[in-house]
């Protein structure tokens, strides 16, 4: 670590003049150039407009690292070629009714939400739609990580997600940025970080995650085959992060004729239908090709029993699902906790290269269960914590158990109900200096950072339309150790210079 930090002291303060007119003018551009969010509703409120709707006509940029974060070459590399081999893992995991069955059956009595979405599986199983395409819009998360005293660094993944991936819209824009601030003359001698023995910059990788996942939902529209059909993006109510979903839905029609309409559950519950004859989704009158979820992954979204109905008819509907249900439980932490068992991954990866790339990526995963296994990993949580994560079958982020927090979470659950959960080794990323804007406001902070790569994948039955490896965000946050090893400051989009 002392490596890291003789580094990282070179970066300037936010003092630094310089700094500053740096800030300023990428907060401008950034305005300028819609890397922005909806404000939060304390500031529409006292907004002296204050039409909820139209979000009293403010934006605000959204958080961003003021210099790209440097990241391995070799890591990045490693992680944007194994996409597509992910891509198809999770295809065959969502079409194995046997695995899947065997690892969401594990959690279903002790997680009503898991539960709820497993019935909507058995019964779209039971009345299957007449749609055999799939789209998945997939994003899988990487951590580096640095074992202790040692500039070593290896690159492991901590999550696959499959449904709403978010910032495919905004990363690209926050390369431009860093390119922009980069290219100005003004700011050339400004520090940038740098890790380990890295002094270099590092380069910029080109990111056209938004033209990805775009050609994916315009390529499964062409192959539904109806002129006429919308998409439709579900949507969350009072979403914040509504410009980065619109770069897509501004994008599919200026480069594609496609239009999206945005819904919520309640929406789509109003005016939509299943033509009982041909199983397609009407819309208003309208026909529905694809529906893409940016909703749909948390209790919350569920707001009543109608909601999880209006989620079956799209199941059972014709329209092409972004993802289907079966993609969404082919991205439970339970199964990324069982594809670490012996031969699990060989099932689904015939070649032993391809199986081996995915294992080098896996750190420790084990279930919380009764079997040997489970309470030798009880055992272990309790008595070293440190080196653990604990989670439960969620996503959206704020749902972990830290280190020292889970002796007390673990013995304060019914033991029934430990199998809702796995642990995870905790992934230990380096730890850098940055600088964060955050409404306007730049601070330098200790980092860590992490890495998403985009997939896209469209296939029908065996035939493969589309198997992309489909651009990268990174996401920067405030790394502090608190007992858990890892407290969240505010996170700030970031990119990657490679190193
Ligand atoms: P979610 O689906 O809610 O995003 P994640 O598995 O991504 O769940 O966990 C949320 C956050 O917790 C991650 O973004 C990362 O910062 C942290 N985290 C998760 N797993 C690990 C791990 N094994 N080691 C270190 N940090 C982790
Ligand atoms: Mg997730
Ligand atoms: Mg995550």
């Amino acid at each position: 670590m002392s490596v890291l930090r003789q580094f990282s002291d070179a970066v300037p303060s936010s003092k630094d003049p310089t700094v500053q007119r740096a800030t300023t003018n990428a907060v401008d551009w950034a305005l300028a150039h819609g890397l922005v969010m909806k404000p939060a509703a304390a500031a529409i409120a006292s907004a002296p407009s204050t039409d909820v709707a139209n979000h009293g006509g403010l934006a605000q940029h959204a958080p961003f690292a003021l210099f790209p974060t440097p990241f391995p070459k070799a890591c990045f590399n490693q992680v944007v070629d194994l996409q597509p081999v992910l891509n198809q893992l999770f295809d065959r995991i969502a079409r194995d009714h046997d695995f899947l069955a065997r690892c969401i059956e594990s959690v279903v009595t002790v997680d009503e939400f898991t539960a709820q979405l497993y019935k909507v599986y058995q019964q779209t199983r039971a009345k299957p739609s007449s749609q055999s395409i799939t789209l998945g819009l997939h994003r899988s998360d990487y951590l580096l990580h640095q074992p202790h005293d040692s500039n070593d660094l290896s690159i492991y993944q901590v999550e696959f997600n499959t449904i709403s991936t978010s910032f495919a819209g905004l990363a690209p824009v926050t390369t431009q940025l860093h390119r922009y601030l980069r290219e100005n003359p003004a700011y050339a001698k400004l520090k940038a970080p740098q890790i380990a023995v890295h002094q270099t910059e590092g380069s910029l990788p080109n990111n056209t995650a938004t033209a990805y996942l775009v050609d994916g939902l315009a390529k499964a529209w062409q192959l539904y085959g109806c002129q006429s059909a919308v998409v439709v993006m579900a949507v969350q109510v009072g979403e914040r992060n509504v410009f980065d979903q619109l770069r897509l839905t501004h994008d599919l029609r200026q480069r594609y004729g496609i239009t999206m309409v945005r819904q919520t559950l309640a929406e789509l519950r109003q005016g939509a239908h299943l033509d009982p004859i041909t199983q397609a989704l009407v819309l208003n009158g309208t026909e529905v090709a694809v529906v893409y979820y940016r909703t749909c992954y948390a209790p919350a979204d569920y707001a009543s029993p109608a909601d999880w109905e209006t989620r079956l008819m799209v199941e059972q509907s014709k329209a092409i699902k972004a993802p289907t249900v079966a993609y969404q439980l082919a991205g439970t932490k339970k199964v990324q906790q069982v594809l670490t068992e012996p031969s699990v991954l060989e099932r689904f990866i015939p070649n032993a290269d391809d199986c081996d790339h995915v294992r080098a990526c896996f750190t420790g995963l084990y279930p919380l269960d009764n079997s040997p296994l489970g309470l030798d990993a009880v055992r272990r949580a309790l008595e070293a914590p440190e080196g653990y994560v604990m989670k439960p079958q969620r996503e959206g982020g704020g749902n972990n158990v830290y280190g020292k927090d889970i002796p007390v979470f673990l013995q304060g659950l019914p033991v029934e109900e430990r199998e809702a959960y796995i642990l995870m080794d905790l992934i230990k990323p380096p730890v850098i200096s940055n600088l964060l804007v955050h409404q306007g406001l730049a601070q330098k902070g200790e980092v860590i950072s992490e890495l998403g790569i985009y997939g896209v994948w469209l296939s029908d039955h065996d035939h493969v339309y589309l198997n992309e490896s489909a651009g990268h965000i990174l996401r920067t946050k405030v790394a502090s150790s608190n007992e858990g090893g890892i407290a969240a400051g505010f996170g700030a989009i970031d990119s990657p210079a490679l190193v």
